[in-house]
C-alpha cells in the first residue's frame, strides 16, 4: 500500500500533471502562463466576470450579450451549410414571446434542449429578429444558471474553457490543502477573507458582493507580499556586520560648507544629516534623494562625499550622460578648488594611457572622487577603498548593480538623486526597500517659471516674445520634437528647425545646435559655448533634459510639447529658472485629445515636481511614468499600485512592523514564513 499512501499526501506544490487531462502539452501551454504548481494554477485569477443574470426581453439592447432563460418549444433542428458547416435552430418561449436560438457548429447540442423544460443559455442578441446566437448553455432541464462567469486570459495553447475544468478541477481536489498566508491578526484588523474563501471567492463567486470581497483580500494580500519581501531585503542590507562605519571629520565638514557662496536651505540641512547619520551608523546606506530640478542635489551630494573622503574612503559620482558627467566634474573641481581632494572623471570618452593611469590611481588610492558614466561600474575599474556611491538623475543601482559593487568586495553606502518626483505610492513600490530623503524646498530667490500654451500657428508671435527676451541680454532653448520612431528623423527635424530659427534671429543673435548624434567633445563644446554665451539661441533635441546648468537662460521653447511625457517636460522646463531674472516657458502643442489637452493645462498650472508627476502618474500610469527599464515596477496581478493605493501604504506599515519586530517568525505565522521561503525566488530581481 506504500503507493496508495503517497497518492494521498496532496500539497499545493504538486505539479498540474497530476491533474486529470494535464498531458506534456498542457503542462507546456500552462507553464507559458507561469503555471506549474497546483498553488499557481489557483493563483491564476480571473481579469473579470461576465454577467450572467437572467434577463427579461424588454431590458435587453440591439448585439448586446445577454443570458436568456426559456422554455424549449419544440426539437431543436440542425441544418448544414456550405462544406461541413451547420447550425443548430432551437425555440425557446420566454414572456409569451418565441424566439429563435441559434449555434453555429455544435450540433452535439441537440441533446441537451428537451422539449418542456427549462434552459438559460447566454449569447449575443439580434432585435431586429428576435433571435439569438447562441455561445454557451448555462443551464438545463431546470437547473439553477450561475450568476457569474470567471475570465481568465487564456492563450493559444490553452483555452478558456479548459483553464475553468482545470481550476475547478484544482480546487475540488486541494482545497483543504489550503492554508492562510496573512497573519490571522491582519485578517481580523482589516476584515479579510481566509486564503480559501479569497481562492473561492475569486473564481467562482456567487455573487458581486463576494468577487469584490474577494478581490480587496487578494490585492491587500498580494502588496502585503511583495512589502514582506522588499522589507525583508532591506533588513538584510542593513544587517550592522554589513555596512561601513564611516567615522567623517565633523569639523572638515563644517569648515566645508562654510566655504560655500551660499547659505543651504533648511531642507538641505535636513536630508545632510539624515544622509550623514546613515553614514556614521554601521548599516549600510540605501537612500533615495529627490529633490525638484534646482533644489540643489549636487551640492548635497558634495558635502557628503566631502564627509566619506575625510573618513579616509573613496567617492563615486555616477551620472547617465557623458555631458552631465563632465558638467558635474568641473563643478566639484571648482567646489572643491581650496580643498585637498582630488577627483577623476571616467567616461567612455576617456581612454588609452589616461584611462590606463586613472584607472592605476584609482586602484592605488591615489583619487578620491571618481565622478563618471556608467563606466564606473565596468570591469576593470577596480577602486581601493570606495565607501559610497552616488548616483545622479534617474540611474539608480538596482538589486543587480548593487551585487555587482558587493562582489568587487565592496559594500558600500548608496544614494540615489532623482529629480523627477515620485509619488508617494510609487515610491513605495519602486523604492520600498530605500529610505527616502527630500528636498521640498527650493534656494531662496528663485523666480518660479511662467509656463503657457499656445497653438502652433501661434509660433511667430512666441519667437518675437523670445527675441524681446534676448534684447535684454538673456539665452533661450528651441526643444525640437521628439520623434521615437529613428534617430536620423529626430536629427532632420532638429535641422529644420534650427535653419528656421536662423532665419528668424540671426544676424543679430547667434543660433547653435546640439542633438544626440553629436560625438561627445561636440556637444561638450556647444554646451561651453552656449554657456559662455557666444551663441544665444540653442536648438536642441532632449539630450539636454538632464542637469544641464546654464543660468542665463530664461526663454524656452518646446515644440510638439505633448507628444513628451509630463515629468519630462519637467525637466526640460527645469534648465530655465535658474538664474534670478524671470523665466518663461512656451509650450507649443495642437493636441488631439482630452489627454493631451489636460497634460498642457497641467504644465501651465503648477511647477511643482510632485503635483506634474501624481498627475502625470494618472494619466499614463507607472510603467511609462518611471520608464520601463528602471522602474524596478514589480507586475501586480490583481492589485494597481495607483488605484489601490491604500491598500498598498497599509501594506506597507503592516509588512514593516512585522519585519522589524521579528514578529513574522512567530509560530502563529507559520504560513507566511513557509510561504516567503518557498517564494523566495520570486522575489530575487527586483529590479
Ligand atoms: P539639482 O537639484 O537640479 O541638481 P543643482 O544642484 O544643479 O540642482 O542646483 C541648482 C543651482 O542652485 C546651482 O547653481 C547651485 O549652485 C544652486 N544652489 C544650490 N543650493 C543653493 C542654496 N542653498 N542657495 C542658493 N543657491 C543654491
Ligand atoms: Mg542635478
Amino acid at each position: 500500500m506504500k503507493g496508495g499512501d503517497k497518492m494521498t499526501t496532496k500539497h499545493l506544490t504538486d505539479p498540474v500533471t497530476v491533474l486529470a487531462g494535464v498531458g506534456p502539452k498542457k503542462e507546456q501551454a500552462l507553464k507559458e502562463l507561469k503555471i506549474v504548481t497546483i498553488d499557481d494554477l489557483l493563483h491564476y485569477f480571473p481579469f473579470r466576470y461576465e454577467d450572467l443574470k437572467v434577463k427579461a426581453l424588454n431590458e435587453i439592447n440591439d448585439q448586446e450579450k445577454v443570458t436568456l432563460k426559456g422554455v424549449v418549444i419544440a426539437p431543436p433542428i440542425v441544418s448544414r451549410f456550405g462544406r461541413g458547416r451547420n447550425r443548430l435552430n432551437v425555440r425557446l418561449l420566454i414572456d409569451h414571446a418565441a424566439i429563435i436560438v441559434t449555434f453555429f457548429n455544435q450540433p452535439w447540442l441537440k441533446d441537451k434542449f428537451e422539449t418542456g423544460t427549462e434552459v438559460a443559455i447566454y449569447g449575443k442578441w439580434d432585435a431586429k429578429r428576435k433571435s439569438l446566437t447562441g455561445m454557451k448553455v448555462l443551464a438545463v432541464k431546470n437547473e439553477a444558471s450561475p450568476q457569474f462567469a470567471s475570465i481568465y486570459s487564456a492563450s493559444k495553447r490553452i483555452r478558456q474553457t479548459t483553464l475553468v475544468k482545470l481550476i475547478r478541477a484544482a480546487y475540488q481536489a486541494y482545497a483543504t490543502q489550503i492554508t492562510d498566508v496573512l497573519p490571522a491578526t491582519l485578517q481580523q484588523k482589516y476584515r479579510l477573507m481566509s486564503e480559501r474563501a479569497m481562492i473561492h471567492g475569486m473564481h467562482f463567486p456567487k455573487t458581486q458582493t463576494e468577487a469584490k470581497a474577494a478581490r480587496r483580500t487578494a490585492i491587500f494580500e498580494e502588496f502585503f507580499l511583495f512589502q514582506m519581501a522588499l522589507q525583508l531585503l532591506k533588513k538584510r542590507e542593513q544587517a550592522p556586520e554589513q555596512g561601513v562605519k564611516v567615522h567623517y571629520d565633523n569639523q572638515q565638514l563644517r569648515q566645508f560648507i562654510q566655504t560655500l557662496p551660499f547659505e543651504l536651505t533648511h531642507a538641505q540641512k535636513r536630508v545632510v544629516n539624515e544622509i550623514c547619520r546613515d553614514l556614521k551608523s554601521p548599516y549600510h546606506m540605501n537612500r533615495l534623494l529627490q529633490g525638484d530640478v534646482g533644489s540643489g542635489k549636487t551640492i548635497v551630494a558634495a558635502i557628503v562625499m566631502y564627509a566619506a573622503i575625510t573618513a579616509g574612503y573613496q567617492v563615486a559620482l555616477m551620472a547617465p550622460t557623458e555631458i552631465l558627467a563632465q558638467q558635474h566634474y568641473k563643478n566639484l573641481q571648482r567646489v572643491f578648488a581650496d580643498f585637498d581632494v582630488k577627483i577623476g572623471l571616467l567616461t567612455g570618452a576617456v581612454k588609452g594611457k589616461t584611462r590606463k593611469q586613472l584607472l592605476a590611481d584609482l586602484a592605488a588610492g591615489q583619487i578620491d572622487m571618481l565622478i563618471g558614466t556608467h563606466a564606473l561600474i565596468q570591469t576593470g575599474v577596480d577602486f581601493a577603498n570606495l565607501g559610497l556611491a552616488i548616483t545622479d538623475e534617474q540611474h539608480r543601482f538596482g538589486v543587480n548593480q548593487r551585487r555587482i559593487l558587493r562582489e568587487k568586495g565592496y559594500q558600500p553606502d548608496i544614494l540615489a538623486m532623482t529629480a523627477t518626483p515620485i509619488p508617494r505610492t510609487l515610491a513605495i513600490t519602486a523604492f520600498g526597500e530605500m529610505d527616502v530623503s527630500t528636498i521640498d524646498e527650493l534656494p531662496a530667490g528663485r523666480i518660479p517659471i511662467k509656463t503657457s500654451w499656445i497653438r502652433s500657428n501661434q509660433v511667430p508671435n512666441a519667437l518675437a516674445f523670445i527675441q524681446k527676451e534676448l534684447a535684454q541680454g538673456r539665452q533661450a532653448y528651441i526643444v525640437t520634437p521628439l520623434i521615437e520612431e529613428s534617430e536620423s528623423m529626430d536629427l532632420k527635424n532638429a535641422q529644420a528647425i534650427f535653419e528656421k530659427m536662423q532665419a528668424a534671429f540671426t544676424p543679430t543673435y547667434q543660433v547653435g545646435l546640439l542633438h544626440g548624434q553629436m560625438k561627445n567633445e561636440e556637444k561638450e563644446q556647444t554646451m561651453q559655448d552656449f554657456k559662455a554665451n557666444q551663441f544665444q539661441v540653442l536648438v536642441t533635441t532632449t539630450v539636454i533634459e538632464v542637469g544641464v546648468d546654464v543660468p542665463n537662460a530664461a526663454a524656452m521653447l518646446i515644440f510638439d510639447a505633448d507628444r513628451f511625457g509630463l515629468s519630462q517636460l519637467h525637466q526640460l522646463r527645469g534648465r530655465i529658472g535658474r538664474g534670478h531674472a524671470a523665466s518663461f516657458c512656451i509650450l507649443v502643442a495642437d493636441p488631439k485629445n482630452q489627454n493631451g489637452i489636460e497634460r498642457m493645462k497641467t504644465m501651465v498650472a503648477t511647477t511643482d515636481g510632485f503635483q506634474v508627476a501624481q498627475k502625470d502618474l494618472e494619466l499614463r500610469g507607472p510603467g511609462d511614468v518611471l520608464g520601463e527599464k528602471q522602474s524596478g515596477m514589480p507586475e501586480f496581478k490583481v492589485a494597481d499600485p495607483v488605484a489601490d493605493y491604500r491598500a498598498l501604504e497599509v501594506a506597507q506599515i503592516e509588512a514593516q512592523q512585522l519585519v522589524v519586530s521579528g514578529a513574522w517568525q512567530r509560530p502563529e505565522n507559520h504560513g507566511l514564513a513557509v510561504y516567503l521561503k518557498q517564494h523566495a525566488q520570486n522575489y530575487q530581481n527586483l529590479d
